[in-house]
């Protein structure tokens, strides 16, 4: 890939900006080929004619481009555009003025946009100043009769290269400077959304946070439509011990592994969040307190059941659940106080049971 490698090399200069760079070469070297092309379509016979234009032309376009890699980008600029501007007045009276020379300048005003970071009314300016220019133009050779160009096809051929050549630099400067633009906004578009999701998970378990809950039970009341709608807070029995026998990090594995068995036993659609330290929200939407029991009990039942592989170390725990019925009467914080009051009971009444 040594092609693309020599586009895309950087100048000699940090800090420049090598969108602008990389797109300036690509358009010297479409440039050339249209040149080239040009050229062979008109024949050794104006190359005589005109020995000077075409070498001082040929010259400049293969040692600007190599300058590329030396200057700044703005003086590169400068340069492309300039060059681009005496090869089409040199042209014009070459070629006639149905060649199309003339719209080059349209390069010109794309890059004063495109390619330079001065303020936007000096931008206004410059494309003011190439229109200027561009009407002079009409002005001077403005339906000027080709000398060297005789034949209709050679006419035609000559246009064709160079509107190909027009339409591909537009084509490449507009896909060159919209992609950077694209690629910043997703970029900041995904920033945003990792930026959303870290707000509302709990980092350990990964499930939401307070934070996101507290948000879900204010839109579940805000959108009530008399559906019922269950909400039960887990907590782990005797949790303190687990920390004080096998360690505090073990403790988290165990946080994680719960966390783990509840996403895996919930319906779709369950909300499942890491209310406290050690204690978890789950509503079921859509669910009256019988169907919403079964699933807590299915998962309660789960957890009695599975052992946690910590290191070498077997751990066995067990969950306490209040469940309560949410109805469009009452608001969310009351439903979580009863549920929190089952809970409550469910500890005193030995712990590892669902209370509804
Ligand atoms: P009970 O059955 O009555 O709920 O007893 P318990 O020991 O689970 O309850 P207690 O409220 O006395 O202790 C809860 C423990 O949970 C204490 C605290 O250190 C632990 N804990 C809270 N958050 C975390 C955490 O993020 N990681 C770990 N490892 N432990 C935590
Ligand atoms: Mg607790
Ligand atoms: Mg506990």
């Amino acid at each position: 890939m040594w092609i693309s490698d020599f586009i895309t090399k950087d100048t000699s200069f940090e800090n420049e900006n090598k969108t602008v760079i990389v797109v300036l070469r690509i358009l010297y070297l479409i440039s050339f080929l249209a040149f080239c092309a040009d050229t062979i379509v008109a024949g050794p016979s104006a190359v005589m004619m005109y020995p000077f234009r075409y070498f001082l032309l040929f010259s400049a376009n293969v040692v600007l481009f190599f300058t590329t890699y030396r200057l700044r980008t703005k003086v590169s600029s400068l340069l492309f555009m300039s060059y681009t501007f005496a090869w089409t007045v040199c042209m014009i009276p070459v070629y006639g003025w149905s060649a199309g020379m003339q719209n080059y300048y349209i390069i010109i005003l794309m890059l004063c946009f495109f390619a330079s970071y001065n303020r936007a009314v000096l931008k206004f300016i410059n494309a003011g100043l190439v229109l200027v220019i561009r009407i002079a133009t009409i002005g001077i050779f403005g339906g000027i009769k080709s000398v060297v160009v005789t034949e209709v096809i050679q006419d035609k051929l000559i246009q064709i290269a160079n509107i190909s050549a027009v339409f591909l630099e537009i084509i490449f400067i507009s896909y060159m400077f919209s992609r950077k633009e694209n690629e910043a906004e997703n970029k900041l578009m995904k920033y945003n959304d990792k930026l959303l999701r870290e707000a509302n998970t709990d980092k350990l378990t990964g499930l939401f946070n307070r934070r996101r809950a507290d948000e879900y039970l204010k839109a579940v009341e805000e959108s009530n439509d008399g559906q019922p709608i269950s909400i039960a807070i887990g907590d782990i029995d005797f949790f303190k011990k687990v920390n004080d026998t096998y360690g505090h990090d073990a403790g988290d594995e165990v946080l994680k592994y719960l966390a783990r068995v509840m996403r895996e036993t919930s319906r779709d659609g369950t909300f499942l969040a890491r209310w406290g330290g050690e204690e978890f929200l789950m509503v079921f939407p859509d669910s009256n307190g019988d169907n919403a029991y079964i699933a807590v009990e299915r998962l309660r039942e789960a957890i009695e059941n599975s052992v946690i592989l910590v290191g070498d170390e077997r751990i066995n725990v067990t969950m306490t659940f209040g469940l309560a019925e949410y109805s469009f009467n009452r608001n969310s914080e009351s439903t979580i106080k009863e549920a929190d009051e089952k809970l409550y009971l469910g500890k005193q009444g030995g712990r590892n049971r669902v209370v509804y």
